[in-house]
């Protein structure tokens, strides 16, 4: 007997207004017959992350989205990660983006505080957490992470955000560069993904 609150139904929020987490919550979710509908497509209002870390933040929007619509509600937090920079942009990694969301600004804003380190070590990862609330404040959340190397210059027009300043260990492309399911089959969220549908979804 799983000790984990199961979900059982078909229709989910997911809590984000970022369309290109959307997108990948929707492919990920594709085989377990579940319709999600995003935070976005309802209305629902964004409220303020003000966590201090990826849980505390993916909580903080699954619960608001799960009291506001009554509807089980899963939200992402997730961020990219520079070792030289102690785990810089991290929880801020929309923020570094300014209000214009420019990823290329918060891309060039790590190559200028990376030199400025000495640059030699480009180790990084990309962590998600994904948390599932009810209406009634019952939440369970997961954590999942890819490593990988800051890589200069960008490269690839495929995925979003940080995608191609990131390579992954043992490959060559950036996640920009990757067809959607060969990210998916490495990502962060999909290992996320892969320990709440084990917990959550299947028993
Ligand atoms: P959040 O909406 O506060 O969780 O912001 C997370 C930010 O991290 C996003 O806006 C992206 O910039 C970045 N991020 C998270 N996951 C990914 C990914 O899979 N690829 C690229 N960037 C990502």
């Amino acid at each position: 007997m799983s000790s984990f609150r199961q979900f059982s139904g078909s229709k989910l929020i997911v809590a984000s207004h970022n369309a290109g987490k959307v997108r990948e919550i929707r492919d990920l979710l594709a085989d377990f017959g579940v319709e999600p509908i995003s935070a976005g497509e309802l209305g629902l209002p964004e409220p303020v992350e003000d966590g201090d870390t990826f849980i505390a933040n993916a909580e903080i929007k699954a619960l608001a989205a799960a009291k506001a619509s009554g509807l089980v509600s899963l939200s992402d937090d997730s961020g990219f990660a520079v070792d030289a920079l102690n785990g810089d942009p991290g929880i801020y990694s929309a923020r570094w983006a300014g209000p214009s969301k420019d990823f290329s600004i918060a891309m060039g804003k790590i190559k200028e505080k990376l030199k400025a380190s000495g640059g030699a070590n480009l180790s990084s990862s990309f962590i998600c957490a994904l948390s599932l609330a009810w209406p009634d404040g019952h939440v369970e959340s997961f954590e999942g992470r890819v490593y990988g190397t800051f890589t200069w210059p960008p490269r690839g027009e495929k995925g979003f955000g940080y995608d191609p300043v990131f390579t992954p260990n043992e490959r060559e492309t950036t996640f920009a560069e990757m067809d959607p399911a060969e990210k998916h089959a490495i990502s962060h969220r999909a290992n996320a993904f892969r320990q709440l549908i084990d917990a959550c979804f299947q028993k």
